[in-house]
């Protein structure tokens, strides 16, 4: 069937590549860029943002899954890929075979991928992730020269990476906790190159940290909000400012639009949508659009956002449903069937940012971005 969408997600190619530019500016030529495109390239798509970024050398690409993975692989996408999630041990031969590098925490991942690698006759690359301070996925610094150690008495895998991930940094201003992190990581470094243990790749910085801190670089850094055009945090921003670093200029690359599915009058005292929570105070022009809560745009932005037309501000009216929203136009004359509504991102000289969305309905950048629905078409432009 010829796919006709009501809505689509527009990737801004060179916005995406400009910063790119800014952070590799930032880290210099030797060091390597990870973007991390988890999460559906949070919500830009995978494939069309691995696509951009395929055959630009000093560059990986990082994932949360062995799926993501191998739809990068079955795509031709010929970067080097890093899981940095967990793979079930049913998973590891997969994983060599797309030859995917793993983040590993533990001896038994170690164990059995080893066995996998010594029956298929191939070798495995794979990276430690240190436990500093996050208390999510990692093995305690103490632990690492054992494991380490394991590693290398496998002929079979190679130690490449050691990789840490920052808890504290997006959500203050106050440097204490990352300074103290980065401690750890270089301490755990130096332990093992007292045993002799050189690890090429060491890595522990995110977008913010690549902003803030220079001497969180070491060898590669993972980018994820920064490379899709967004500020991890006002509190991100304003250290950058306190600082008084140059702020990367940095191009939000998605725009999320529908066409309008009709145009239509109310009159004064009109009920509009679920629970009646919107009554009009005039008689009222109507956009119906056909995107909701299960696209990914939020309930909580029932009479809270607004949407652009013609470049304007059209606020949403009543309930955001499944998959409608009603947008108020009395004021931008001339909309009608099928133009094009912005739900985020820029229309003419107006934007809906991501960060806006964020706020009214008390969350982040990242989680607007990352749920809206992956299969709405993404088209570069
Ligand atoms: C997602 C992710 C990143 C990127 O974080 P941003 O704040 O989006 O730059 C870096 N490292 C790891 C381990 C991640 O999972």
């Amino acid at each position: 069937m010829k796919s006709v969408p009501l809505s689509w997600v527009e990737i801004d190619r060179s916005a995406l590549l400009q910063n790119v530019r800014q952070f590799r500016e930032l880290i210099g030529p030797e060091r390597t860029f990870l973007a991390a495109v988890k999460a559906n390239a949070y919500g830009h798509g995978l494939l069309e943002i691995a696509g951009t970024l395929d055959g630009m050398p000093g560059v990986w690409l990082g994932v949360h899954s062995l799926e993501e993975a191998s739809a990068l692989r079955e795509a031709g996408v010929g970067l080097p890929v890093l899981i940095l999630g967990y793979v079930p041990l049913d998973g590891l031969g997969a994983a060599v075979r797309l030859g995917a590098r793993l983040t590993v925490s533990g001896e038994q991942t170690v164990n059995r991928l080893a066995e996998i690698c010594r029956r298929m006759k191939r070798k495995a690359r794979v990276h430690i992730k240190v436990e500093t301070g996050t208390h999510r996925q990692g093995l305690r610094p103490e632990h690492v020269p054992r494991l380490a150690a394991a590693i290398l008495g496998r002929r079979e895998l190679v130690l490449e990476g050691l990789s840490s991930h920052f808890a504290n940094i997006e959500d203050t201003t106050d440097p204490s906790y990352p300074r103290r992190q980065l401690e750890v990581f270089t301490g755990t470094v130096a332990a093992l190159e007292r045993k002799g243990i050189r690890v090429p790749i060491k890595h522990m910085s995110c977008t913010a940290s690549t902003i803030l801190f220079p001497d969180t670089y070491h060898t590669m850094v993972r980018v994820g909000i920064g490379l899709y055009g967004c500020w991890p945090s006002k509190e991100t921003y304003l250290s950058c400012r306190l600082q008084k670093r140059r702020p990367v200029e940095l191009r939000p690359v998605l725009s999320w639009r529908c066409r309008v599915a009709q145009v239509k009058r109310v009159p004064r005292g009109a009920f509009i949508g679920y629970g009646g929570t919107y009554r009009t105070t005039r008689p009222t022009r109507l956009a119906v659009l056909p995107v909701g809560y299960s696209d990914g745009y939020s309930r909580g932005l029932s009479n809270a956002s607004y949407v652009l037309l013609r470049g304007r501000r059209a606020p949403v009216r009543g309930r955001v449903a499944m998959n409608f929203v009603v947008a108020d136009v009395t004021d931008i004359p001339g909309v009608r069937l099928e133009d094009a509504a912005t739900l985020l991102g820029r229309d003419g000289e107006d934007a809906c940012p991501a960060e806006h969305l964020a706020s009214l309905t008390g969350t982040i950048a990242y989680e607007i971005l990352s749920r809206i629905n992956p299969l709405l078409p993404r088209i570069l432009v």
